[in-house]
Formats: C-alpha cells, structure tokens, sequence
C-alpha cells in the first residue's frame, strides 16, 4: 500500500513538474536539465520497476532529440517544411499588404497566451495638452451650440452656412495636420475627444468633421506626399479653402474594394497648353462622403500603361492620385441621402479626365502602390473616427437616459425603479463605458507611435455595434418620446446614424468574420507569420533555419498553452499572475484565463482546419469574438487605472468585464460546439473547460448598483459622459434633462411630502401638477415651495413633451420629391435639372408643442 502511495506521489511530482515547467513557459533545453535531475533522482530514490524506469528514460530520449538542433532540422523540421509549403494557402497581393499593414501591440500579448500586463499598463494615460483643452472648451463647444440637428436634418438637410464658416474658420478640418501647414497637429486623443464631443450632439456634424481628419487626402499626403504635394495642397486643406474627400468604392467593388474597374491609363496629352504624359481617368464611384462640395478628390484606380511610356510594366494596380474637381470631365455635386443625416455624400464620376503623373500621391514611384497606402492608414484611422462617435452617441445616450428614466413617472414612480427598464439603462452605462475605454486607451497607444492594426479592426465593429445597441435601449426607454419626431427628439437621429457607422470603412460583417481574427491569427500569433516568411523565403537555407526555430517555438507555446489554459480553468485561474492587488485583480486573472484557451483554440483550429478557416467565416468569427472580448476587458482595466482607480466606477467596470467575459466564454463554447472535428473538439474542451462553463454573466445586484450610478447626479455619472455636450443652455437637452434631475433630487422631499398629504386625504390628486395647488392650499407646502414645484414641473413637462405638426407642414411631394429621385443619380442633364430645383424646392416644417402630460 505504502509503495503504491510513493509511487503516486513520484507520479504526481512528475507530472505537477512537467505542468509547472510548461505553465511557467520554462525554454526547452531548462526544461530537459529539469527532466534529467528528476529522473535521475528518481532513478536513485525511487521505488519503479527497471520496465517503468526504462520506459521513462525512453520519453526522456525523445525529448533530448530537439535539443540537438543540426539532427532535428535535417530528420524534423525539414520534411515537415515540405508540407508545409504544399499546404500554405495562397495570397494575393492584397491580402499581403493589408496584412503587413500597422504594428501588433497589445493584441500580441492576449494571442500568446500569457499576456504581459506591465506592456499595457506602463502606458501613461492619454492626456490633453492645454491648446487641446482650450479647442474643446472653446471652438467646440460653440459649434455644439451652433448646431440644431433637426433643423439640419429635416429641413436644410445640410448645415447652415454660419456652421460652416465656423469648421472652417476654426479649422476641425486641420486637426491632423501639422502646424507648419498651418494646421491644429491634435494628438489621436485630441482629434477623438473632439469628434466624441461633436457626435453627441449631432451626427450630421461629427461625420463632416470626421472624414477629413481620418482617411483622406491629408492623411494620405502627411504619410506618402512628396515635399510639393504637401506644399500644394496642406496649407489649402488647413484654411479650409480646399475641400477634400476620399473616393475608393464603386458600384461593382464596395466590401471588394481592390476589384474596383475605374481606370487610368498613361498616355500622352494637353495640359496647361502643353503636351505632357499624363494619365486619362474613367472613374464611377458612390457613397462619397464630401464628395459633393469637395475641390480635391483622393481618387483610386487601377493604372494601366500599354505603351511602356513609364516603365516595363503593363499594369501598376491599385494607385491613388489628387484630382481637382474643377477640371473637364469631373463630375460631383449629387447627394445620396444616408438615413437622413446631412453629412454630404454622393457619387462622383470622371470622363477622359486627363491629368499629369505628379498626381498620384508621392509622385510616380508610387504608381501602383495605393492599396498599401490605404490599408496602413486604414490600420490607425479606424480606432479613432467612427469609434469615437459611437462613444460620443453612447455618452450622450446615457447621461440623457439616466435623466429621462428618473423624471418620466409612470405608475406613480419613476420608470427608472422598474427592473425591465433598469437592464436596458445598464447596458446603455455599461457599453458607453467599454466604448469610452476602447477609444481613450487606443487613441493614447497611438499617440505612443503605435498603429495598431488588429485593435482597430476590433474597435471599428464593436464599437459601432455597441453605438447600436445602445441606440435600440435608448429609443426603448424613451419609448413615445423617441419615435416621434421633431426638434424636440434627441434620440432617433442617432439611432438612425448608426447603420452607417456599421457600413463604412468595411461594413461589420464583414470586419468581423474575415478580418479581425484573419489578420490576427497571422499578425499577432507569435510563430505563424514567422513560419509563413521562412516558408516563402527564396534563400531556403536561411528559411530551414528561420522555420525550425519558429516551428520549435511554435511547438513549445502549443504545449505551454495546454498547460495554462487546463490549470487557469481549473483554478479559476486564481493563482494567476497579475500587476495589480485592487478590486479588479480577479478580472486580470479571467483574462489571463481566456487568453490561454484562446490561444489554444486557435492554434488547433490553424493546424486542423489550415487555408480552410478563412472560408469558415463562422468559426474564425467567434475566435475574434473571444480576441475582442479580451481586447475590450483589458482596456476597460486600463481606463478604470488612468482615471484614478475611482472606486465609484467599479460597477460599470465589473459590468462592463464580466459582460465581455461572459461572451468570451459563450464564444469560445459555440467555437467548439461547431468545430467539425469532433474528436479535437472533444479534446479541447477538456482543457478548456474542465470544469463546465463556470463564468456568470453580471447579476441584478450588479445592474442595480449601475442604475443608481447613471439616474442619479454624481461624480460617476460626470465621469461616464465627460466628453458629451452637457452645457445648460437653452437648445440642450442634456444641459437641460440633468438641471430637471437635480432639481428632482432637490425636491424629492417635497413630493414625499405631497404623498404623504394625498396619503391622510389632505390632498385628492395623484398626478403632481395637480397636487401643487391642492397642496398650497392646504397649507403642506408654503407659496415659495408651491413656486419652486411649480418651476420644476414645468421644466419636466417641457422636457418630456413632443412635436407633432399641421399636415401641410410635414408635406413633401412635387418638385421637392423628384429631388430624391435615385434613378436620375448618372444622367448629368437631369442631374443639373434636379439640382437647381433641389435649391427651390425645400419646405421648412415649424413644429408646434403641443404635448401636455408630464410626469
Ligand atoms: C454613408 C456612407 C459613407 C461612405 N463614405 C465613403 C467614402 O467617403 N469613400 C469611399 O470610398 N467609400 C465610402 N463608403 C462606402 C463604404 O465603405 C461601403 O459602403 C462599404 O465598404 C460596403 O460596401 P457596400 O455598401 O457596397 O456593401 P457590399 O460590399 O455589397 O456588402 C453587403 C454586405 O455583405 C457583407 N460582406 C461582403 N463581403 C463579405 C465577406 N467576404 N464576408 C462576410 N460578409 C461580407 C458586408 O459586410 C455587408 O454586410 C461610404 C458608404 C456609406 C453608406
């Protein structure tokens, strides 16, 4: 009995030995130092039969084996590399450069398995520079007073010309561009912060300033223009005297954005008087935005040059050129009308435009190399613009809904007490506060000089998806309020935007089943694209050697992974690594966790499924769902750190982590659920999740706690939507829904009082605008109180009333309608017929409030 009992334990020691050494990612050669000293001791001490002893020694050969590393290249790794080779899928052009596009920061860690904190938490957090604060305090705030999006969006469907002038005088199109070109040179937090400010207030503004700040023209001159480009067109761009915007998609290639047909062809002809080569262009694009108003036209198309009159090659591919508006043959001036909100879009289209070759960007030598240029700024640009909207909208939503769900009374107390309504306001707090966190740890990681690729795709579809999400719980809490609308509906313009926010810059579907965990799985795995490279390397040699290190390596972190993800699932990963002891230490720890089986997954999905995983959409949708998730926690802990660790915020962190959590978890399952090797995916699931799936999604004491936290003023609630446009002024229904709740807050014992009165039968009204005089009268509030209550109610009612208007006020028909005539959109006679009548055409509708129940 007594031997049996050693013998375990010598098994236990072996095995806890070999798990520590893998959890702990102990190299290969330590590894087989460690395995020697213990079988030896074994050997010595130990109480095994000479069979087992020998069988032990025998494993302990074959893990030497690697170690000597001349035999394991020839006899492993080099047959291995013949298949490899044989099963790499093929890439285009396309797929390399957007791969190859942008840096791995963070996402590296959560890929590896064991992520680093201390790589993200030595970021220092972003911060403001004076001049930055003062644009947002001053300029900016002026412009969200500016603007009335009801006006904008109904009845211009464009921003008045003072609006105008004022972005432009102001210059929130120069934010990226440096000073010396007389630019405002933001940091990526400035340019977001400002873009988040604008988007809560109006969409119609937030998408006009956004476009020129993020991919266009001066982006791509700051990163690829040549020295007069730049002296051309910057300063222009900053004073706001040239308009730009950025025309890649057309009716054939929209998501396929490389299989765009518009073409330029090198030849010779007149320009300035003068025969020159140059390049005619035949261009039809759509969905443009600026495109209608714009002087300069960031143009895509495929060169193409049959009489080798630049160079030996027949076609350069995809190139990018600077094309004024205002030369023969240029079309631009129509309008799509996106969801109704302003922001001028359309199509544009170019007949035998001929320009010279100093048009492309970055000159001649760049023909052919614009699909590169796009995808390397698109790897920074998409974790700013649209991201930041989506922020801005949810910290407007939330500091607005907070307020409306307190002072809307049905059933005699506030819709904010009931649970139901209680769940959609802690997903809108909670999906701003993940949004909010995304943008400002990003935006500060780019201001560090990172271009994080993967974190942008990852940005770009999940906080626009949340910027949904949160618009459907707003219009549902609002209810009524929300569908009707009017000037006084500050939801629905935002709710409608955000389809567009989902559709541009790669639509969501699409970002998510191809390119968030397509580009990770090669970018941030730490051996794939190294064993890709070696494969393809023309010195075969040098890539034997390149490949047996990265396929050893590879080997060592599959094996780590199995470790860690069986352990840290076992132990509810409690005795985890991480930087911190506060509060939030387990959510690093959960991490820590999903980060381990994550990388497992993906590793066995790569080596089972190969090329084939890019076609299983589903599949390598829910591993970047499960990257995502990780990617959006992390930051979450980050952002809870750079604002001070404030204990007021843990509910919305703990939320908002174990939200993410959760569906990391729930996605991670339907990974395996669906995996079509059943025996892998039976083996997998062992490892990660012996246990079950032990993770809970927030309770309602979590919910509650978050309620409390939004409907109420305080700090917490400031700090949720501190970017938002919350000025108290007159046309502001933030400014004005947060003086309603004070003063809710403030007379809260008064209207207790007045229970209390209706109660003992002093007063007989329930509804308090009935109750003031009643009560007066009877002598339960004194004139000033009566007074004071009388002010409040007014104020709630105002709040909560809506729009309604005379039939003919509404109506659009006639002359105004054939202006949104689609099928018109590529006659260009009607196309001048429609605009002129689009001028005359316009009718204003002057709403009239009418609504009299408040609260
Ligand atoms: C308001 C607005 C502003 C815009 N501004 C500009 C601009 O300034 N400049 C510019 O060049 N373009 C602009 N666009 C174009 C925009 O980038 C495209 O609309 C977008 O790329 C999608 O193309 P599409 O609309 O033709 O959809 P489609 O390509 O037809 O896609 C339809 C659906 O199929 C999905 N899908 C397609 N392929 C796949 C796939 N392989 N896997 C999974 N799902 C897939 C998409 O996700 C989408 O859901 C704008 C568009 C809009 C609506």
């Amino acid at each position: 009995m007594t031997s049996y009992l050693v013998s375990f334990c010598w098994l236990l020691l072996f095995i806890g030995g070999g798990v520590f050494l893998a959890y702990q990612r102990v190299d290969l050669r330590t590894s087989t130092i460690a395995a020697a000293v213990a079988l030896l001791t074994y050997t010595v001490f130990g109480n095994g039969w000479w069979l087992w002893l020998l069988l032990m020694w025998a494993l302990f050969g074959l893990m030497v084996i690697p170690n000597l590393v001349e035999i394991r290249r020839e006899k492993i790794t080099r047959p291995l590399l013949d298949i490899y080779r044989k099963m790499l899928p093929t890439m285009s052009d396309t797929e390399r450069e957007a791969l190859e596009a942008g840096n791995v920061w963070w996402d590296g860690e959560l890929f590896s398995g064991m992520p680093e904190w201390d790589r993200l938490m030595s970021f220092p957090a972003p911060e403001l520079s004076d001049e930055e604060q003062a644009f947002i305090d001053g300029p900016c705030e002026q412009l969200c007073q500016m603007l009335d999006d009801w006006d904008i969006c109904h009845n211009r469907a464009d921003m008045p010309k003072e609006v105008w002038d004022f972005i432009i005088k102001e210059r929130f199109f120069a934010m990226i561009i440096p000073k010396q070109y007389g630019g405002l040179e933001f940091s990526a937090y400035a340019n977001a912060m400002v873009i988040a400010k604008l988007a809560s207030r109006s969409p119609t503004a937030s998408s006009t300033v956004g476009v020129p700040n993020s991919l266009g023209p001066a982006e791509l001159l700051l990163h690829y223009g040549t020295e007069e480009q730049k002296n051309h067109y910057l300063p222009g761009l900053a004073a706001g005297t040239e308009i730009p915007c950025f025309a890649l998609t057309s009716p054939q290639a929209g998501s396929d954005a490389a299989a765009l047909i518009d073409s330029g062809v090198v030849c010779k002809g007149k320009w300035n008087g003068k025969t020159i080569v140059g390049i005619r262009l035949n261009w039809d694009k759509r969905y443009i935005t600026l495109a209608p108003v714009a002087t300069v036209l960031g143009l895509a198309f495929k060169l193409y040059d049959p009489d080798h009159l630049i160079g030996d090659k027949d076609d350069y591919g995809i190139t990018a050129a600077l094309i004024p508006t205002d030369i023969p043959g240029v079309t631009v001036g129509r309008r799509h009308y996106p969801m109704t909100i302003a922001f001028l879009n359309g199509p544009t289209t170019g007949e035998d435009v001929f320009v010279p070759l100093d048009t492309i960007i970055g000159g001649q030598e760049m023909a052919g190399k614009g699909w590169k240029m796009l995808v390397e700024l698109l790897s920074v640009g998409r974790a700013i613009t649209l991201p930041s909207m989506a922020a801005g909208g949810g910290q407007a939503a939330s500091y607005a809904t907070g307020a409306y769900a307190s002072i809307r009374k049905q059933f005699n107390t506030s819709i904010a007490n009931f649970e139901g309504v209680g769940e959609a306001l802690t997903r809108i707090a909670g999906n701003t506060y993940i949004a909010n966190a995304a943008v400002s740890v990003t935006a500060g990681a780019i201001d560090q000089g990172q271009k994080p690729a993967v974190p942008s795709a990852i940005l770009k579809y999940h906080c626009t998806e949340i910027g949904r999400k949160i618009g459907i719980d707003t219009m549902d809490v609002h209810g009524g309020k929300a569908i009707s609308m009017g000037p006084n509906n500050y939801v629905a313009r935002n709710y409608m935007a955000s389809p567009i926010a989902i559709t541009v810059e790669g639509a969501n579907i699409l970002t998510r089943s191809l390119i968030i965990y397509g580009q990770g799985a090669i970018r941030c795995h730490p051996f794939v694209l190294p064993e890709m490279q070696a494969a393809g390397d023309a010195d075969t040699d040098r890539g034997l050697v390149d490949f047996d290190k990265a396929l050893f390596g590879h080997i060592g972190y599959a094996i780590s992974n199995l470790a860690r993800s069986f352990f840290l699932a076992l132990t509810h990963a409690k005795f985890s690594r991480v930087p911190l002891t506060t509060p939030t230490r387990r959510y690093y720890q959960n991490i820590n966790r999903y980060s381990a089986a994550f990388a497992l997954a993906s590793d066995f999905a790569m080596l089972t499924l190969g090329g084939a995983l890019k076609k299983r959409e589903l599949l390598s949708a829910r591993l970047g769902d499960v990257l995502s998730s990780m990617y959006l926690a992390s930051t979450v802990l980050k952002h809870f750190e750079n604002q001070g660790r404030r204990a007021t915020d843990l509910p919305l962190v703990e939320w908002s982590v174990r939200t993410l959590m959760y569906q990391a978890q729930e996605s991670l399952h339907a990974f395996l659920r669906n995996f079509p090797n059943r025996w892998v995916a039976t083996f997998l699931r062992i490892f990660i999740f012996p246990r079950g799936r032990t993770y809970s999604a927030p309770s309602d004491e979590l919910s509650h706690k978050v309620v409390d936290l939004m409907t109420r003023s305080g700090e917490a609630r400031e700090r949720l939507s501190r970017d938002a446009y919350t000025t108290l002024e007159p046309g502001n229904p933030l400014g004005l829904l947060q003086e309603a709740l004070e003063l809710a807050e403030k007379y809260a014992p008064m209207e207790r009082r007045l229970k209390q009165a209706r109660r003992e039968g002093l007063i007989s009204a329930d509804y308090l605008g009935l109750q003031i005089e009643e009560a007066e009268k009877a002598g339960v509030i004194s004139k000033k109180e009566a007074a004071e209550l009388r002010d409040y109610h007014a104020k709630v009612t105002a709040l909560l009333a809506v729009d309604d208007f005379a039939p003919e006020e509404l109506e659009r028909t006639g002359d105004a309608a054939k202006t949104v005539v689609p099928s018109a959109s590529n006659s260009k006679a009607v196309k001048k017929k429609v605009t002129t009548k689009k001028k005359t055409a316009r009718k204003k509708a002057k709403p009239k409030k009418t609504s009299k129940k408040a609260t």
